[in-house]
């Protein structure tokens, strides 16, 4: 299941404060596994929080400057390293040890002299673990109708988005997003229809939010919420003025809408400090306005220009309208 080709070949860092043993380890699996090398805890933190960092740690029980147990209770530590596996290479065999490699957060430990085939099948064995275990959580913060990131991904990924953007002093927009009318929509096309309909919309709003940290949840039946960090009112302004006119261009016919055909509602909410706003508010916000949005007329976009009252975007479809009239 892990053997990959070698550009996509798993990383394993070895730590170890002994450059012949290093040696002896990367000679052991650089046939199988790309091989980085550290000696203390700094690095290992250092190369877990980077681009590339490592699939498995390889620790050594016993290191110059700390023990192998504090670097793994480290490593538990750090947001970044924590879910990749720690196997330890020790030569101590007691019980005593090995409660405490495991107390530490090890995945699997080997002894020393270590045994090449048996050292790569423990990797083999842990990564197939870890590869296991993301697809899981992957599955569980996916919406299965569409695919787009879930509820479940707004409780688990978002509290570490904003206390990013909070020390980075980044602004931060949401957008609450409803399909208009939709009710009508099933009752006429039916279920399976609207089913199909609710995938068009949930493929035109991911297609538009593009920057890699914006995300798309299907955050109701026919309802989304996009979340737009380090980006101001203007900007969110504008990715929902495309998303609506992008869902109206569709043209997915809808009888008894007074558009003819699909449209979206959106609510912007925007905060340029992020350190006074809490997520649950700005979801709030938007809320709000979508619901204003809902009152004057629908296909359009309501933002929030507080102390100013709520303002009305409706997208500059008008001629593709005429359009679909003539037809
Ligand atoms: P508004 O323009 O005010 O948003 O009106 P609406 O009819 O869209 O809103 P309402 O909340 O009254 O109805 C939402 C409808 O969305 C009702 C429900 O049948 C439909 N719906 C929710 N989830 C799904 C789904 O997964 N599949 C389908 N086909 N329909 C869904
Ligand atoms: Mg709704
Ligand atoms: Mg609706």
């Amino acid at each position: 299941m892990n053997t990959k080709t070698n550009q996509t070949k798993y990383k394993v860092l070895i730590v170890d404060d002994d450059k012949l043993y290093r040696e002896t380890l990367v000679a052991m699996l650089s046939d199988t596994y790309l091989c980085a090398v550290a000696a203390d805890a700094t690095t290992v933190l250092k190369a877990c929080q980077s681009q590339i960092a490592p699939d498995l740690i390889l620790l050594d029980f016993r290191l110059q400057k700390e023990s192998g147990i504090e670097v793994c209770q480290q490593l538990q530590k750090c947001r970044f390293a924590k879910d990749i596996p720690v196997v330890f290479v020790t030569a101590e065999e007691s019980s005593d040890v090995q409660v405490d490699c495991w107390k530490a957060g090890a995945s699997d430990f080997v002894t020393k002299p270590v045994v090449c085939n048996t050292l790569i099948q423990r990797i083999k064995h842990q990564l197939e673990i870890r590869d296991r275990e993301q697809a899981l959580e992957q599955q569980i913060m996916r919406d299965g109708l569409t695919g787009l990131k879930n509820r479940q991904y707004l409780k688990n990924e978002v509290p570490a988005l904003i206390k990013q953007l909070r020390r980075d002093g980044d602004n931060l927009s949401v957008l609450m997003i409803d399909i208009d009318d939709f009710k009508k929509y099933n009752d006429t096309e039916g279920h399976i229809k609207g089913d199909e309909c609710i995938r068009k919309v949930a493929a035109a709003l991911e297609d538009r939010a593009n920057r890699p940290l914006d995300s798309v949840v299907r955050y109701g039946g026919e309802e989304f919420l996009v979340i737009l960090p380090r980006t101001d009112l203007r900007g969110a302004r504008r990715v929902a003025q495309d998303m609506c006119r992008q869902v109206e261009k569709m043209l997915i016919t809808h009888e008894t809408s007074a558009y003819g055909v699909v449209t979206i509602s959106v609510g912007v909410a925007s905060s340029t400090n992020t350190r006074a706003t809490k997520f649950g508010d700005l979801v709030r916000q938007a809320d709000e306005a979508l619901y204003k949005g809902k009152s004057c007329g629908k296909n359009c976009v309501v933002y929030n220009s507080s102390p100013k009252p709520p303002r009305r975007i409706v997208p500059d479809v008008a001629n593709m309208r005429w359009a679909i009239c003539q037809d």
